[in-house]
C-alpha cells in the first residue's frame, strides 16, 4: 500500500479499530453481476480491499445477485477476473446473496410475524401513486391492515409460486408518512416468476436490494459497509431492518462519492448499451472505461491503484479528469516499459553516401529512466524510414526537423543533411528524401561541436518490421457526455477515437513482442500489444496513451462550455 493518506472512511475505522469496538475490520464488495465492471467499481474495490488489508482485516466479494433478469455468469467471471487482476484476492471468501434466498425468505416471515410487513396487492402503478410526493406524505395502501395470518398465507403461495408478476408485493411497515421516501414502506419482494443463473427455478420471489444487502451483511459479520452516496437516504431503512430483525450483527453503512470521469460515462446501462448497439468492440474495447478495456488498452494495474489512491474518497460528488489517470499510467510506464523506435506514418530516406551493402548495429539504451534495462542493437542502413512530419519542404518559423538543406541528428546513429526531395510527378506528393550523412558523428554526437536542433527516431527499411498500430483515444468528445441538455450521449462519440494505422514500420526487435507486452514509442507514447488480434509473429499495437496531454491544448483552444470539473 502507499502512504496513507487520511480519508474520512479511514479515520472511522481507525477510531473503531483503537476503541475496541471491533476485533478485526470486516468489509466486502458487492457488484450485481450484470456488466462488466468499471473505473468506478476499481474505487470501490480499491476501497473496500485497501481498508481491510490496512487494518489487517479482510474484505468479502459478494455478488449482489437478486436481480436474475439482467445478471449473466459471464458477468460473475468477468467481474472474478478484474478484480484479481486488480492485485486484490478474496480466498475463500466469496460470497452470493443467492445463497442467503432462504435465510432472507426466513427473516421476511419473522417481519411478518412482529407485524412488520405486510402482503400489498396493489399494481406497481398505484402503489407510486400511493407513494406521495417530496411535499405530500403517502397514503396508506388498503391492504396494509391485512391480519398476520392473512400476510404469511399469501406470502407464502407467492413462494408457491401460484401468483403472477406483479401481483403481489411483500412490502416493510414502516410509515407512510415518512419525510424519507425510502421509509415509505418499501417493497421487500416481488413476484418474478424467472429462472436464476444460480438458483434454477427454485424461486418465483426475488428480495430487493434494500432488504437483502443490509441482511447479507449482516450474515457475513461485516463491521464497515462502504457505498456510494446515492444510498444516503437508504440508510435509516438499512438501519430499520436490522434493529426489526434484531440481527446480531449490525454494520455501520457509510456512504461515499462516486467517481466520475471526464469523457466518458460510468454506468452499467449506457455502457451495455454502447456494446449492444455495436458503437464499441465489446465490454473490453480499448477505449472503454470497463477494467477488461484498460487491460486491453495496456493499462497496468498500479497505474489504476496509484490513480484510485491519489482521487482519495470524499462526501462530495465531483468530476475527475481523465487526464488525470493517463497520468498515472504513463507515471508508471516511463519507469517500467523498454523504448523502441517506431515509424507510423513513414517517408523514405535514402543516405546516399552510405555504402549500399552495410549495416551498423546502433547501440540504444532501453530507458534512461533505469539504467538496470540495460541496451540493445539497432541496425542501420543506407535506406530509412522517418516520421512524414519530421519533414516539411517549407518549414515554418518554429519547425526545427528535417527541411532541404538542413541537418539534425538520427537517434543514436548520425547526423543527416537533407539534399534533395524526390516527389511522385503526379501528385506533387513526397515520396523519398536523399540525404547525406557525417560519418564523424558517429553515435549521434558531432566532433567539431556543430549543433543541430532536432533528434528523429528512424528504422531501418530492410529490417524494419510492417505492423498495424491503432491509435486510441477517448471515447467521447465531449466532458460530460451523459449530462448534456437535449443530447443524447451517443452522439457524442470521438470520431477519431480509434485511428488504425496500416504498414507501420517498426524496429525489429518489435517482432517479437509478446501479446501484453507494454512499451514506449520513442517521442509517440506508450503503446501495448493487443492481447486478442496479435497472431503469433504478427503483433498488433494499441496505443495506451500519447506521452503528453494532447487534450488540455486542444481545450484551451475551443472552449466547450462543460463545466463539473474536479
Ligand atoms: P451502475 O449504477 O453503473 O449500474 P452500480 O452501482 O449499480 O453501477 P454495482 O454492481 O451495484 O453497480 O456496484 C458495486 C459496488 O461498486 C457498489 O458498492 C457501488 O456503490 C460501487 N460503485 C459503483 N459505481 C461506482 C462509482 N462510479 N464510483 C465508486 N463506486 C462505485
Ligand atoms: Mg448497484
Amino acid at each position: 500500500m502507499s502512504e496513507a493518506r487520511s480519508n474520512f472512511i479511514r479515520t472511522i475505522i481507525a477510531d473503531d479499530v483503537s476503541s475496541g469496538k471491533h476485533a478485526r475490520v470486516v468489509t466486502r464488495f458487492p457488484p450485481e453481476p450484470n456488466g462488466y465492471l468499471h473505473i468506478g467499481h476499481a474505487k470501490s474495490i480499491c476501497l473496500n480491499f485497501g481498508m481491510a488489508a490496512e487494518f489487517t482485516g479482510v474484505c468479502h466479494l459478494r455478488f449482489d445477485d437478486t436481480n436474475p433478469t439482467k445478471e449473466d455468469v459471464e458477468y460473475v467471471d468477468s467481474i472474478q477476473t478484474d478484480v484479481r487482476w486488480l492485485g486484490f484476492d478474496w480466498e475463500a471468501r466469496l460470497f452470493y446473496a443467492s445463497d442467503y434466498f432462504e435465510r432472507l425468505y426466513e427473516c421476511a416471515e419473522t417481519l411478518i410475524r412482529a407485524g412488520k410487513a405486510y402482503v400489498d396487492s396493489l399494481t406497481a402503478d398505484e402503489i407510486r401513486a400511493h407513494r406521495g410526493t417530496l411535499k405530500a406524505p403517502g397514503t396508506d395502501s388498503p391492504h396494509r391492515g391485512r391480519s398476520v395470518d392473512e400476510n404469511l398465507d399469501l406470502f407464502r403461495r407467492m413462494r408457491a409460486g401460484e401468483f403472477a408478476d406483479g401481483a403481489h408485493v411483500l412490502r416493510a411497515k414502516i410509515d407512510m408518512a415518512s419525510p424519507n421516501l425510502s421509509m415509505r414502506d418499501p417493497t421487500l419482494y416481488r413476484v418474478r416468476r424467472v429462472p436464476h443463473h444460480r438458483t434454477g427455478d427454485t424461486w418465483p420471489i426475488y428480495p430487493l436490494y434494500d432488504f437483502t444487502h443490509c441482511l447479507s451483511d449482516s450474515f457475513e459479520g461485516i463491521t464497515h459497509s462502504l457505498c456510494t452516496l446515492e444510498f444516503e437516504n437508504h440508510r435509516p431503512l438499512y438501519d430499520w431492518v436490522l434493529d426489526a430483525l434484531e440481527t446480531h450483527c449490525h454494520p455501520q453503512q457509510i456512504e461515499f462519492a462516486r467517481l466520475n470521469l471526464s469523457y466518458t460515462v460510468l454506468s452499467k446501462r449506457k455502457l451495455l448499451q454502447l456494446v449492444e448497439e455495436g458503437l464499441v468492440d465489446g465490454w473490453d474495447d480499448p477505449r472503454m472505461p470497463t477494467i477488461s478495456g484498460f487491460r486491453r488498452r495496456g493499462y497496468t494495474p498500479e497505474s489504476i491503484r496509484d490513480f484510485c489512491e491519489e482521487i482519495g474518497v470524499a462526501k462530495r460528488d465531483s468530476v475527475v479528469d481523465m487526464a488525470m489517470l493517463e497520468h498515472s499510467v504513463r507515471n508508471d510506464l516511463n519507469k517500467r516499459a523498454p523504448r523502441f523506435m517506431a515509424v507510423l506514418h513513414p517517408l523514405r530516406v535514402v543516405i546516399e553516401n552510405y555504402p549500399e551493402d552495410q549495416t551498423e548495429e546502433m547501440e540504444a539504451v532501453n530507458n534512461p529512466e533505469d539504467p538496470a534495462m540495460g541496451s540493445r542493437r539497432v541496425p542501420f542502413s543506407r535506406v530509412l524510414y522517418i516520421e512524414r512530419d519530421d519533414f516539411r519542404e517549407d518549414p515554418p518559423r518554429k519547425f526545427f526537423r528535417l527541411a532541404p538543406g538542413r541537418e539534425v541528428r538520427l537517434r543514436y546513429a548520425y547526423y543527416v543533411r537533407c539534399t534533395d526531395v524526390v516527389k511522385d510527378p503526379a501528385t506533387g506528393e513526397v515520396v523519398e528524401l536523399r540525404c547525406t550523412y557525417d560519418p564523424a558523428t558517429q553515435g549521434g554526437g558531432s566532433p567539431d561541436g556543430r549543433k543541430v536542433k532536432a533528434t528523429l527516431h528512424w528504422v531501418s527499411a530492410a529490417h524494419a518490421v510492417d505492423a498495424d498500430v491503432r491509435l486510441y483515444d477517448r471515447l467521447f468528445v465531449h466532458e460530460t457526455p451523459d449530462a448534456v441538455k437535449d443530447t443524447d450521449f451517443r452522439t457524442l462519440i470521438n470520431p477519431e477515437s480509434l485511428v488504425t494505422l496500416r504498414g507501420c514500420k517498426l524496429e525489429p526487435a518489435l517482432g517479437q513482442a509478446q501479446p501484453g507486452a507494454r512499451m514506449q514509442f520513442e517521442r509517440q507514447g506508450y503503446f501495448c500489444v493487443d492481447t486478442v488480434d496479435s497472431v503469433a509473429g504478427g503483433p498488433v499495437f494499441n496505443r495506451v496513451v500519447p506521452l503528453r496531454d494532447t487534450w488540455a491544448r486542444i481545450e484551451k483552444k475551443q472552449p466547450t462550455g462543460a463545466s463539473g470539473k474536479g
